[in-house]
């Protein structure tokens, strides 16, 4: 059974796909925490950062370190949260490695968006 993520790689489902190469995709969250919220992912599926091999990360990192100011100035943000949630009782609810680009902004709330419940 493919994730969820999996499927929007293979189309089956749609997304707003921001950036794509050979091993990573990008595309806007579905619930964003702020405007431009953009997801990263491997198109290989993993459940947990742990299980990436050392290639997908790095082809990861560099989309990551890619987009981050991409997904800033698209939304003239001040600032970004750049996080895993990796394993569920860190709130991961999609088993399929991604990154969060969470754009922030002055007087947002300001410290860090905290994914921990409760
Ligand atoms: O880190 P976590 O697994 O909790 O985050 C999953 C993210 O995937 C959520 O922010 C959710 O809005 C997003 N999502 C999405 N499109 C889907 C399913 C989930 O953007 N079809």
């Amino acid at each position: 059974m493919s994730t969820i993520f999996s499927r929007i790689v293979d189309g089956e489902i749609p997304a707003r796909v921001v950036y794509e190469d050979e091993t990573t995709v990008a595309f806007l969250d579905a619930n964003p925490m702020s405007p431009g919220h953009t997801l990263v992912i491997p198109k290989s599926e993993f459940e947990r950062l742990n299980d990436v091999p050392d290639d997908v990360a790095s082809d990861l990192y560099a989309s990551i370190h890619r987009l981050v100011p991409v997904v800033e100035d698209a939304v003239d943000a001040d600032a970004s949260t750049v996080a895993f949630n990796n394993g569920e009782a860190a709130g991961q609810e999609v088993p399929h490695v991604h990154c969060h680009i969470i754009p922030r902004f002055d007087g947002d709330g300001g410290g860090p968006i905290h994914m921990v419940a409760g």
